[in-house]
């Protein structure tokens, strides 16, 4: 039996139909959180966007659909383009996409973005102006200032404040009253650098946490966070000492006071498996991890 043409354009229609209804799914927002600062979302990632009467400065294009979106939202709203698009690091599920706002911005980034980027094949546009510790970028009178944080998840990311209104965009590495990604994998997560880039946010002088993921918090939430991170280290340390394997550890710990965090419920006995393996992986003291974290600081 042949196939038809007839059936060859109702299979193609129904391929139409499932993507079209895929896409519909999806989430797409923007919400006003402090004068002229937003925050954009596409399903389980947040960007944010700055306009000002010179344009706008946005953070993290998610990915090329999220970032036409965006293109169309901004003209449609505040007939503005983007500026300066500033990555917050090279992961592709949030920098991807770039390269929509070419004809308009000036793209922005810590000096290690551009090798990771070219080393995971990411597809945005590289940065045109990068710098290595500390960056203020100005446009119609606003400012955001701009502080590399440290190894903590990725070696470029960096912590994005907005003075005027009192936030803070900073991605992977800090959440509000959420777990960290799923089992810390070792490419993504320095441990126990991270502390250290917590405590320097911890320092900043601001009231609104805009993470990448996950719900808007505070100031506060940091501090939460890096206890949780200091918890989990204690619980974990206090199992392997005691003599237990990773499966029991993962059946014997439980942090009560994070039990209503986001994720717990999936993710905790992952973020042991991550805590375990940062401990006893980059912090027993063989040469090969002397080696890597050297060769992170210095790329
Ligand atoms: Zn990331």
């Amino acid at each position: 039996m042949g196939i038809s043409v007839k059936m060859l354009v109702a299979a193609a229609m129904l391929l139409v139909q499932v993507e079209f209804s895929l896409a519909e799914d999806d989430v797409r927002d923007i919400v006003q959180i402090e004068g002229d600062l937003y925050r954009f979302q596409h399903n389980a990632h947040f960007s944010v966007f700055l306009v000002t009467p010179d344009g706008v400065i946005s953070t993290d294009p998610i990915n090329a659909e999220t970032a036409r979106w965006l293109k169309a939202e901004l003209a449609e709203r505040f007939s503005q383009s983007v500026k300066y698009l500033i990555y917050s690091h090279h992961h592709e599920d949030h920098a991807s996409g770039g390269e929509v706002f070419a004809d308009t911005a000036t793209f922005v980034a810590h000096r290690n973005f551009r090798a990771g980027m070219i080393k995971e094949g990411v597809v945005t546009a590289p940065p045109d102006i990068t710098f290595d510790n500390e960056m203020t970028i100005t446009l119609g009178g606003k400012t955001v200032e701009l502080t590399y944080a440290g190894l903590s998840h990725s070696n470029d990311s960096i912590i994005m404040h907005f003075p005027e209104q009192r936030a803070v965009y900073a991605v992977d590495f800090v959440l509000a009253k959420a777990l960290p990604f799923q089992d810390l994998p070792l490419w993504a997560y320095f441990y126990p650098e991270w502390l250290v880039s917590l405590q320097e946010l911890e320092k900043m002088d601001f009231d609104i946490l805009l993470p990448g993921h996950d719900q808007i918090g505070t100031h506060k939430d940091v501090r939460g966070f890096r206890h949780y991170m200091e918890d989990l280290e204690s619980a974990v340390r206090e199992a392997m000492e005691a003599g237990q394997t990773l499966e029991q550890m993962q059946k014997s710990i439980r942090l009560e006071e994070y039990e209503n965090w986001a994720l717990y419920d999936a993710w905790f006995e992952l973020n042991i498996k991550g805590m375990h393996r940062q401990l006893t992986e980059r912090t027993d003291g063989t040469a090969k991890l002397t080696v890597n974290r050297r060769q992170f600081q210095d790329e």
